[in-house]
């Protein structure tokens, strides 16, 4: 896992460099995507990318990479580091300056990075495989525009730390309205009497490609009831299952919240018949 794109080379990590005065290091001022692939087919490629260009035009970061030149990149990426189950963590900040100033300078090469990680193997549909989630709730004290996927990420690194330094893996955010928003790196499902709902889309959260597929591999199958909804603390305490989705994690059910079971403590039905669904169409995106 050790060949890494830089600027258009592919060159060891140990022998990458990147300037101090990268705006991506001084102000965090970038995007960046997370996209899995396994034994070498990727989940969501177009989406990932299609969520890459709206987060740099609403930054106004400009670059002329076309769909197909970061598909060869990616694809060389995983072909030079094996092949096996690999995130591909790609980013791009403003570039580097000669001054630390907060104006977008101009004329300034945006940086271009990615590299390639280990991650385990997909999902299975198998409820006693699962890894399950204990999570705890806060108030989400992040910015206002939760919806770029930008590379600074302090407030999400905090929040999940909340959680993570009481032994919890996930930590799930409401608002001032006492509703759900996301979790620290994931979105969020509830589901009750056999209703999937999820929180609808605005500045709050991040508009999750594993949300996007499995809202829309469910709704194309249609047995299971799907809503974008206002979820309330008290409706995430009534749920009978919870749910984690991102990337990494596809589908991940979560059993305790606060201390208390959620449901009956166990892997859902509904899980499972979400998780098979998407196991057999992620990659149709
Ligand atoms: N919400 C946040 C804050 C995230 O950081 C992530 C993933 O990194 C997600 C949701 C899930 O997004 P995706 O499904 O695109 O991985």
């Amino acid at each position: 896992m050790s060949i890494v794109y830089l600027d258009g080379t592919f060159l060891p990590i140990d022998e990458a460099r990147i300037s101090p005065m990268d705006r991506g290091f001084l102000f965090g001022d970038g995007i960046y995507e997370v996209i899995p692939s396994y034994g070498g087919r990727l989940v969501g490629f177009e989406p990932h990318m299609r969520r890459m260009g709206e987060g740099l035009a609403a930054i106004e970061i400009k670059l002329d990479t076309t769909l197909e030149d970061w598909r060869s990149i990616v694809e060389e990426l995983i072909q030079r580091n094996g092949s096996g189950n690999l995130g591909i963590y790609i980013h791009v900040s403003r570039g580097a300056d000669s001054r630390r100033h907060h104006a977008y300078p101009v004329g300034i090469t945006p940086t271009v990075f990615a590299f390639a990680f280990e991650i385990p193997a997909a999902p299975r549909a198998d409820k006693s495989a699962a890894p399950t989630y204990s999570v705890v709730t806060t108030e989400d004290l992040r910015w206002r525009r939760c919806n770029i996927k930008s590379t600074a990420l302090l407030g999400n690194v905090m929040h999940f730390q909340q959680g993570y330094t009481g032994g919890h893996t996930e930590t799930l955010l409401y608002n001032q309205q006492g509703e759900l928003t996301e979790a620290s790196a994931c979105n969020v499902f509830v589901v009750k009497d056999g209703v999937v709902r999820t929180p609808p889309l605005d500045h709050q959260k991040l508009p999750g490609i594993t949300r996007l597929m499995l809202l829309e591999i469910l709704r194309r199958d249609g047995s299971i009831p799907v809503e974008e909804t206002v979820i309330s603390l008290e409706d995430l305490r009534a749920a009978d299952e919870v749910w984690l989705t991102s990337s990494t994690k596809e589908i991940a059910p979560v059993v305790e919240i606060d201390g208390q079971a959620v449901g009956d403590g166990q892997v859902g039905n509904v899980w499972l018949a979400a998780q098979t669904l998407y196991s057999a169409h992620k990659f149709d995106f």
